[in-house]
């Protein structure tokens, strides 16, 4: 899986809790701490001024700057400019993620039902911290009521494709959090990198984790990239998420998409010549082979150490873009598909192959999740898939309901967010990739139930936006590609879709919430088309020499 263009394809923290960033700012600590926004007199006066500005952005009735939009909000008379927490209780019946909250001149009164709920609760809290920055004349007092619309508001990372450093991950949950996403999915495997350390399978680090440069006029190249995270970076993650109500869904894509599990083991491949890991993008055509008998053994193991690692109850299986060539021509997938008379029905080895991954999870008390295409027969009732190919949205909303199956929406013309946010000349490098842009009115105006009513399509668990990684290899392209878009769908995701804000309103809304997202998360919500960074600005030619003699090491291992 990856983003292809023009085709139809597709800190170091303290503790879990809190966490000082390397420039030694503060960041989305989840102990509020009042002091901060201690203003010295000097700057009242420019500060007034500025509320009143942004008072006249703001067009909507709340009063509290909040995205998304919280679902019921009261005013009371007075005002606070306290939002210490005085009190807080867990009660019954505000679901999983609901919370209600109550601004007195003391202080806030929460209440939420499981620890998510207060995580939800905390997000709002900062959103008000830092409105509250802006408006010395202190908010007014009044309640929020709140609980999101859909349970799955998912964001996926392709960690495969470029290696990011955890400094990078946790900026990026930051940021996650305060705009109520939920699921953070890492794409953890690709032909361009592996990334997930499995005790025992050390050529993964030394040869499936090292992209050299690509060579000189080869199209579609990626930069050169090298990393593979440890176990225990993956578990800090994992805590750090949790602690902010977020789940960490991890993807280790099979049997297609493996150039880098080809290139450190051929021998779990159909054809076990030895491979070269991709610099390139597109989709391969070499096959891990469910046969072979290291294959089941090194799944075993990889099931393992995510068991060791993620706690949420899915793993993403991949499942798609694997051309059965392989699979077809292979003695050993010809001989297992004959046993159950299946002739050179490889869609139906395809359907054991991953019914074996489900089975294997169960033990585990999880679930599988898959990228879905429609016009193949390898699901299974009870399976949840993404669906992505373009055009078929709608169809896939009844075809998975038939099938039983629940559906994580995930249109590639909506919601893969490695696509330009601006048109840009044709001939700008930054264009890239193309396919047309999908502009940030794109996102606000899908609806993922295709206007259908809630009760009717249940089986949508939510939505999961996409950044595959070829065109971001850095944090800072990361967060330029999903914001303000991700804000966007957090606003269409988050409230029901025919009652959110105007799109009008919520631009406005936004514009007041581009200064706090410099102050909290670094980098700026501005988007020109000269202020794109360039991707090959992304390394030094110091570190293209260390990947390259890194990789060269790792060839000398290759045949050992
Ligand atoms: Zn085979």
């Amino acid at each position: 899986m990856g983003l292809r263009p023009r085709q139809k394809l597709k800190t170091h923290h303290e503790s879990a809790l809190r966490r000082v960033t390397p420039e030694g700012g503060k960041r989305n600590i989840l102990i509020l701490n009042n002091n901060q926004h201690h203003i010295p007199h000097y700057m009242k006066a420019l500060l007034l001024a500025a509320a009143f500005l942004s008072s006249l952005c703001w067009a909507g009735t709340n009063p509290y700057n909040i995205i998304p939009e919280p679902v019921k909000v009261t005013t009371a008379s007075g005002t606070t400019k306290n939002l210490k927490i005085l009190n807080e209780q867990k009660v019954s019946g505000l679901g999983n993620e609901g919370y209600s909250m109550k601004l007195t001149p003391g202080g806030v009164e929460l209440r939420y039902t499981t620890p998510n709920g207060k995580a939800m609760a905390m997000a709002t809290l900062f959103q008000l911290q830092d409105q509250l920055a802006d408006s010395p004349e202190g908010l007014p007092c009044g309640s929020i009521q709140d609980a999101p619309d859909f349970g799955w508001r998912g964001m996926m990372v392709d960690v495969g494709r470029y290696h990011y450093p955890m400094k990078e991950l946790y900026n990026f949950v930051d940021a996650m959090h305060y705009y109520k996403y939920n699921v953070l999915h890492l794409h953890l495997t690709e032909d361009q990198g592996w990334r997930l350390p499995v005790p025992g399978y050390d050529k993964l680090r030394t040869i499936g984790s090292v992209r050299p440069s690509a060579p000189e006029g080869q199209n579609n190249s990626l930069l050169a990239n090298e990393g593979m995270y440890s176990k225990k970076e993956l578990q800090d993650l994992v805590a750090y998420c949790k602690a902010r109500g977020i789940q960490v869904l991890p993807e280790v894509e099979m049997p297609g998409h493996n150039m880098a599990l080809a290139a450190s083991y051929p021998e779990f491949c159909c054809n076990t010549k030895r491979a070269q890991l991709w610099t390139h993008g597109g989709v391969s055509s070499k096959l891990i082979c469910p046969q072979k008998a290291g294959t089941k053994k090194f799944l075993k193991d990889t099931y393992d150490t995510l068991q060791q690692i993620f706690s949420f109850g899915y793993v993403h299986i991949g499942g798609d873009e694997c051309p059965m060539g392989d699979w077809k021509k292979c003695a050993d997938c010809q001989a297992a598909r004959a046993k159950k008379g299946q002739g050179d029905d490889v869609e139906a080895q395809m359907s054991d192959f991953t019914k074996s991954l489900g089975a294997m999870l169960a033990k585990n008390k999880k679930k599988p999740i898959l990228w879905y295409d429609i016009n193949k027969s390898y699901y299974h009732k009870g399976e949840t898939v993404m669906s992505w190919l373009p055009g078929e949205f709608p169809r896939c909303i009844d075809k998975t309901k038939e099938q039983g199956i629940d559906l994580i929406v995930t249109p590639q013309y909506k919601y893969y967010l490695a696509r330009t946010q601006m048109k840009f000349p044709a001939d700008d490098v930054r264009a890239r990739p193309g396919g047309g842009p999908i502009l940030l009115k794109d996102c606000y105006n899908f609806d993922p139930r295709n206007g259908r009513d809630k009760n009717d399509v249940k089986h949508i668990k939510g939505i999961n936006l996409c950044m595959w990684a070829e065109w971001i290899p850095s944090g800072e392209l990361l967060m330029y590609m999903t914001y303000p878009r991700a804000m966007a769908v957090s606003e269409s995701a988050w409230g029901s879709h025919k009652e959110r804000p105007s799109l009008e309103d919520f631009e406005k809304k936004m514009e007041t919430h581009k200064k706090r997202f410099q102050k909290r998360f670094g980098y700026t919500l501005e988007r020109t088309v000269e202020n794109k960074p360039y991707r090959e600005s992304s390394i030094t030619q110091e570190e293209i020499d260390r990947i390259n003699a890194n990789y060269k090491k790792g060839q000398q291992d290759a045949g050992k």
